[in-house]
């Protein structure tokens, strides 16, 4: 007998269809409102009678809600699997997850940076000692993920290629899966640059572009001043057809849709509108450097609504629209007992913004991992399902728990806590759906153009 999933999100779409959303399975369907109405009926009549006979279209739809989790076995514990999901990824040691910090020094003076002006390069020695590192998780690993990070990695370039030949080498003999991408501000990703990230796998890479030229040159200007929006749009335009490349936009409450209008304007005079993704990143003051920021970031529920107007806005741009509600086990590398953020001094953190803050790192490569130690079991220790509101809560499959970082750093409590889909599942879905119907429409055209010529 069958039972609706706990997960399960529908809302209206228009006069005739639903949208139906899964937040366990990330299914998002058109659901006419007869099909709806034969779903309800369907498992009232299962659960006053499991042995119902079901006409061929109540089979059929019913096999389709199974395949999308909107309905589960009536003995199925979804939670329960969730949990079980969550431990493995927690605890699944046949991926090694590297956030490598080549550097600690960058080339931008942005205004809310946390890393202040930090130096230092990766020297030979501590590379040597990442390499003994990585070969002390060969036995079970079976694919090993980096992503290049700083301060700015393209300013060590030299490291980058040198461990990655030897992350090569390695993962050839070992025959281990490798992939890799790069967080950088792209201002030294030129032509050069980004033909040897390609050779080195470097698949995707996510650049900031904090606003249109006007606004990105005064909030990410070159620490000797200079402006660097011209130069990273260059660059992108040669890079993009060649690798993933998502542009993240920081947003405070300076930020409206004609700032962000202007930006969208700007990128597809470039001609990268329908080459590059953009997502919105929530700027909050994460560490005490960055406290002088706080008046003008913003709560996470007014964030949530203006970034899905600024979602509308994209979509109505014709920009792609990748951001989706799909599900994770776990929130973050900070709950992954094997992944880690390293510097360039080799000490290793849980959390991209502890990187360089020697205080918050839980240890040094070159010594054995210490999984008692404080700094690490703050962050792994937050458990979404050691709390009651996340255990209840319908959105537990994309947000398990949201950032413990937030928990245990901040002091946020209730619905602090929350990402935004607690806020603007609604809106964004119909923003999904509408993209993906646009999408559908455009390969139809495409194809029939193919069938005519
Ligand atoms: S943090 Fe909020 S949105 Fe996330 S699972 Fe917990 S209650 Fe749900
Ligand atoms: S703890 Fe929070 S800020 Fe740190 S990596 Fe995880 S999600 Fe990001």
């Amino acid at each position: 007998m069958s039972k609706k999933s706990l997960y399960n999100h529908f809302q209206p779409y228009d006069d005739q269809h639903l949208l139906a959303y899964n937040a366990r399975s990330g299914a998002v369907a058109l659901m006419t409102m007869e099909n709806y109405d034969m779903y309800g009926r369907m498992l009232e009549k299962l659960a006053a009678n499991p042995d119902s006979p079901l006409s061929d279209e109540e089979s059929k739809l019913l096999e389709q809600l199974k395949y999308g989790k909107y309905v589960c076995d009536k003995h199925f514990d979804e939670l329960q699997a969730l949990k079980f999901e969550h431990y493995l990824g927690r605890y699944g040691r046949s991926t090694l997850g590297l956030v490598i910090a080549p550097t600690m020094a960058c080339n931008m003076g942005c205004e809310y940076c946390y890393e202040e002006n930090k130096t230092g390069r990766m020297s030979k020695e501590i590379r040597d000692e990442l390499m003994e590192f990585v070969k002390s998780h060969l036995t079970e690993m079976r694919q090993m993920d980096v992503t290049w990070y700083g301060g700015e990695p393209l300013l060590a370039m030299d490291i980058v290629e040198d461990l990655t030949e030897r992350f090569f080498e390695m993962a050839r003999e070992h025959r281990v899966g490798y992939s890799s991408g790069i967080v950088t501000n792209g201002y030294l990703m030129t032509p050069d640059v980004a033909d040897k990230l390609v050779k080195f796998m470097v698949r995707n890479a996510q650049v900031t572009l904090d606003g249109p030229a006007r606004v990105h040159n005064k909030k990410r200007p070159l620490k000797n001043g200079k402006d660097s929006f011209e130069t990273i749009i260059d660059n992108l335009v040669y890079a993009a057809p060649k690798m993933r490349i998502g542009v993240r936009v920081n947003i405070d409450q300076s930020f409206t849709v004609d700032t962000i209008k202007e930006l969208l304007e700007e990128l597809k005079n470039a001609g990268l509108h329908q080459k590059i993704s953009i997502s919105f990143g929530h700027l909050e003051p994460a560490t005490e450097v960055c406290a002088n920021i706080a008046e003008s970031c913003y709560e996470t529920e007014a964030f949530s609504k203006t970034e899905a107007d600024f979602y509308r806005q994209l979509l109505a741009e014709g920009f792609r629209i990748d951001k989706l509600p799909a599900p994770s086990s776990v929130t973050c590398m900070a709950q992954i007992v094997n992944a880690f953020v390293i510097d360039s001094n080799g000490y290793m953190y849980r959390c991209w913004n502890y990187v360089g803050d020697v205080g918050k790192s839980m240890g040094n490569i070159r010594d054995t991992i210490d999984f008692q130690h404080p700094y690490f079991l703050r962050l792994f220790d937050v458990n979404p399902f050691e709390e009651k509101a996340c255990r209840e809560c319908n959105l537990l499959p994309i947000c398990m728990g949201g950032c413990p970082a937030k928990r245990v750093d901040r002091n946020l409590a209730g619905e602090e806590i929350c990402e935004s889909w607690k806020y603007n599942l609604q809106p964004m879905l119909e923003i999904i759906a509408a993209f993906k119907q646009l999408e559908a429409e455009l390969k139809q055209e495409d194809r029939n153009t193919g069938d005519q010529s």
